[in-house]
């Protein structure tokens, strides 16, 4: 992510917000830019992009933000829908006249906009493809009915369904536990879901299908049994010497989810270290390999082992500021030579669809 600033006063403004704490005015941000732009009032309801890549142009807010405040995103004058980018991707959303949805659904949305962020980023297109096979891209945000079986979160042919009760942090607490998982979050949760979206056009070709087995496994046998598989006896006990996590090891499908997710939490701490400068030179002189200037990194125009060289330090010094502030680690993984490989494999991937 990148950072933003204010285009009045220069401040730094950060991606969800609506004002700018310094001068007040107006944010907005432009998927069509990709960028955070101050907004001022214009005829007509409309909006004034002052970032100066907006040449002037004129917005509408989204439809969500306007009624529900839960949406910062502003659509182009010309474009007739009433939802921006990433709220036209809902079919369903929660029955809002209950008491804590609006909230739940608003943290939800929040997660979805950061994933889409990192689609735009990666030049990833959420409508169909006819010839990948692909459906477009959909989300149903959806809760428990009383008497009726449970929602489970997953996708289905282009269908993202959630849960909205994770976005209750006891629950997702309760959850994790119950899974045994270093961390879970509403973030994570999109980022794995649609890396399963992007499956079928991303690796099922006959260039990348060998390799991808090699790596992460047959994709061809039975799902459903090896999910039953993995819910009755769990993870083998070493999974950490070829998986980013334990669930990943239930099915290459998931191993190939969980490894993206990983991959999209890596390029995007990374781009927001760069983007606000951080850079580690640590005092000790044996203690070289623990620099990183992670701005010098063009994302994906980078070599896989320029990120990770940049990553790692980065890590240490993030788990540790945590530790001073008497938090769990930002990062409480070890990655494997095997997982390594399919990061590798996910960034390789997507850096062919660029060039
Ligand atoms: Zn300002
Ligand atoms: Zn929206
Ligand atoms: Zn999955």
């Amino acid at each position: 992510m990148k950072a933003f600033h204010c285009d009045v006063c220069g401040s730094l403004a950060f991606f969800e917000n609506v004002h700018c704490l310094k001068c007040d005015n107006s944010l907005g941000f432009l998927p069509d830019l990709i960028d955070l732009s101050t907004i001022q009032p214009a005829p007509d309801g409309l909006w004034r992009a002052l970032t100066p890549n907006a040449h002037n142009h004129l917005y509408r807010q989204c439809a969500n933000g306007q009624q529900h405040e839960i949406c910062n995103w502003m659509i182009p004058v010309e474009d007739p829908n009433p939802f921006c980018t990433a709220c036209r991707l809902n079919t369903v959303i929660p029955d809002l006249t209950i008491s804590n949805h609006r909230e739940l659904w608003h943290q939800m949305e929040v997660a979805k906009r950061r994933m889409v962020y990192t689609l735009l980023r990666l030049g990833l297109s959420t409508e169909g493809t006819s010839n990948h096979n692909r459906a477009p891209l959909r989300f149903r945000f959806m809760t428990d009915a009383s008497g009726g079986p449970p929602v489970m979160t997953g996708h289905d042919e282009g269908v993202i369904t959630i849960n909205i009760a994770e976005a209750e942090p006891a629950e997702r607490e309760r959850r994790r536990v119950h899974l045994r998982e270093p961390f879970r979050t509403l973030l994570g949760h999109m980022r794995h879901e649609i890396a399963h979206y992007y499956w079928g056009e991303l690796v099922e070709h006959p260039q990348h299908l060998d390799r991808f087995r090699e790596l992460f496994g047959d994709e061809r046998q039975d799902y459903k049994t090896s999910l039953q598989n993995y819910y009755q006896h769990g993870a083998p006990a070493d999974w950490q010497l070829r998986h980013v996590s334990a669930y990943a090891t239930a099915h290459p499908w998931e191993d190939w989810a969980e490894t993206s997710a990983h991959y999209f939490h890596i390029v995007d701490t990374v781009e927001t270290a760069g983007s606000f400068g951080v850079t580690l030179k640590p005092r000790h002189p044996e203690a070289q390999s623990m620099t990183a200037d992670p701005n010098s990194i063009a994302k994906l125009n980078s070599s896989f082992d320029r990120i990770l060289g940049n990553w790692f330090p980065l890590t240490y010094a993030f788990n540790e500021l945590n530790r001073g502030m008497g938090l769990p680690d930002l990062y409480p993984f070890v990655l494997s030579n095997p997982a390594i490989e399919k990061l590798r494999f996910v960034h390789e991937i997507l850096r062919s669809r660029q060039l």
